[in-house]
């Protein structure tokens, strides 16, 4: 890679058309020589949260570690670092040289919950290994109890670690750090394998570690969420793995905006050639097409263990995305499973037998080999395809690590792989289960609309799981709600237009939301705000422009 590029960067997607110019002399990190350089940093201000947006591999991480006080910025010297007073007094002027100081001299304490909880069973010594033995030892806030309702994690107090389920463990990993009595709280990725209620949640127990004086710093992707827990926002743009930068503190509204149109209005500065926005038809007005073929299934029952699901009967058409809404365990993937064959419904029902090509929620890769070698073994005639190229792989960037061994690929990596394999096959309906985990903002938009496009195209229907709010009701025609009580006795309501549904399934979370008028992105109100009780009042959880 080159860099810094001054106009159009010969090697990567990116444009950057201004850069500012005394960037080489704001260097705060830098591995090692030709490693990624990270420019600049976020500024925390206290009794504030300070939210991180970017994509994959531009810094944020890097950015807390160094502001957790784990790495000594290096401002570029990786052969000769600086001391302390050198870094203090490379950020003279700014917060920054008053929050280092502080680092310093007053020995905050900081806590970061990891952006990676499925390694955590494996870094935790001793034998009492349980959830509740690991929440007590920690316990220095006195904020227990509201910590275990508010994060559901009651029912697991007498759980292994190892035992645990994603979103589970990503509750008690954000459980431990909330009890915990610190002066700054950092939370890498809080919302991953979380449904809505529980990112909501979680938003809402990250925000009661505020106090006049302490920092609270979260890196997320679920832009929903994000705008919910922030009081400020920092953009970090530049080029993944090469260079990052990090923007000056804006509100969350202006920063997040920032972030989707890819300018700077202040700088006078762009870094993305096209601004994202989140029109419903957007994209696909030219697609809009006759419905030729209705399908219809029967209402259904399954059994699992002591799971029970029942399955209003419902219909779809060609040409359709249907996306299921409903907290974790209510039986999505059941459904789906159904739905592809996998699992039969109790009873004689049947689900009618069309060619099914699935995404599963969970990927392990088994394969020994390239990506490429992989999508010639699997779906060699798609990938041949101009079309499938153009409307599908170069879209979701595979050829940066098209080469590459699938066994040593990213969590993102892997998804875009999967969500390519999957539209790849011939299939009559296309079932997605959770195609944003483990994206980055910008990648959900990404997949969102290439998904969206083919199924538009291709004239399929589509089956989509999905938890980031912005992204589901950006692919959503119409949508199945999911309710009852998750893991005993679960009920899927029959496909209802995405109004209705979403105003159900919001009424269930007792929370509303607008529109941005710039780029119409769902934005949620501020519980008890004026709006919120005005729309809950008129029974309006939802707008659709
Ligand atoms: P993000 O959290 O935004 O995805 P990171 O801060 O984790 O990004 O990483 C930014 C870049 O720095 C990546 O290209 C990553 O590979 C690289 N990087 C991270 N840690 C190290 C390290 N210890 N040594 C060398 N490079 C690293
Ligand atoms: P969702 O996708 O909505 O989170 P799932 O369909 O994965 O929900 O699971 C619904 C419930 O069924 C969960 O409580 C899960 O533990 C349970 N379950 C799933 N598969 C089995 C199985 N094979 N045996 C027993 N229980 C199961
Ligand atoms: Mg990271
Ligand atoms: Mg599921």
């Amino acid at each position: 890679g080159c860099g810094i590029c001054p106009k159009r960067c010969p090697f990567g997607a990116i444009t950057i058309i201004n850069l500012p110019t005394n960037l080489e002399s704001q260097i705060t990190h830098r591995y090692s020589a030709n490693s990624f350089k990270l420019h600049r940093l976020p500024m925390p201000r206290p009794g504030n949260v300070l939210g991180l947006v970017g994509t994959n591999g531009i810094g944020k991480s890097t950015a807390l570690k160094i502001l957790s006080g784990k790495l000594k910025p290096n401002l570029g010297r990786f052969d000769n670092p600086p001391d302390w007073e050198d870094v203090i007094k490379h950020f003279r002027g700014s917060e920054l040289q008053n929050y280092f100081t502080k680092l310093l001299e007053d020995d905050l304490k900081s806590i970061v919950k990891p952006q990676y909880v499925d390694q955590i069973p494996k870094a935790i010594r001793g034998t009492d290994r349980s959830v509740q033995f690991l929440l007590e030892s920690r316990h220095t806030l006195g904020n227990l109890d509201s910590v275990l309702d508010t994060l559901e994690l009651r029912h697991i107090l007498d759980r292994d670690v190892s035992h645990l389920s994603g979103g589970e463990l990503q509750r008690f990993a954000i459980g431990t750090t909330c009890v915990s009595k610190a002066d700054v709280y950092m939370f890498d990725e809080p919302s991953s394998y979380l449904d809505v209620k529980q990112r909501l949640s979680a938003a809402r127990m990250i925000r009661s570690l505020l106090r006049p004086d302490d920092y609270v710093i979260v890196v997320e992707h679920d832009l929903s969420v994000l705008d919910y827990l922030s009081d400020f926002v920092c953009v970090l743009y530049g080029q993944p793995a090469v260079y990052g930068v990090v923007t000056l503190p804006y509100s969350v509204r202006e920063g997040i905006n920032i972030f989707l149109d890819g300018h700077i209005p202040t700088e006078n500065l762009r870094f993305r050639d096209e601004s994202l926005t989140f029109r419903i038809a957007e994209g696909t007005e030219d697609l809009l097409v006759e419905k030729s073929r209705a399908f219809k299934y029967p209402k259904m029952e399954k059994t699992l263990g002591n799971f029970h699901l029942s399955i209003d009967a419902g219909d779809f058409s060609d040409s359709e995305i249907i996306v299921m809404m409903g907290e974790n365990g209510t039986g999505k993937t059941t459904f789906c499973r159904m739905l592809a064959g996998v699992l039969k419904p109790d009873g004689a029902q049947k689900v009618p037998e069309m060619k099914i090509s699935m995404k599963p929620q969970t990927i392990t890769p088994k394969f020994e080999g390239t990506v490429r070698m992989l999508f010639f073994k699997k779906i060699k005639a798609a990938f041949l395809s101009p079309q499938f190229q153009t409307d599908v792989v170069k879209p979701l960037k595979l050829d940066d690590f098209i080469d590459q061994e699938v066994k040593n690929l990213s969590g993102g990596e892997l998804q875009r792989v999967a969500i390519v394999l999957a539209l790849g096959i011939p299939a009559d309906i296309y079932v997605i289960d959770e195609p944003s985990a483990y994206l980055d903002s910008e990648q959900r938009i990404v997949a969102s609309r290439v998904i969206k496009r083919f199924i538009m195209h291709a004239k399929k229907t589509a089956f989509i799981v999905e938890h980031d709010f912005i992204m589901a009701t950006y692919l959503a025609d119409r949508v199945i709600v999911f309710d009852g009580q998750p893991g005993i006795d679960a009920h899927a309501n029959k496909p209802e237009s995405l109004l209705t549904g979403c105003n159900t399934f919001l009424k269930n979370l007792d929370v509303t939301f607008r529109r941005d008028p710039t780029n119409y992105r769902p934005r949620i109100n501020k519980a008890s705000s004026q709006l919120d009780q005005e729309q809950k009042l008129s029974g309006n959880y939802f707008f659709l422009e």
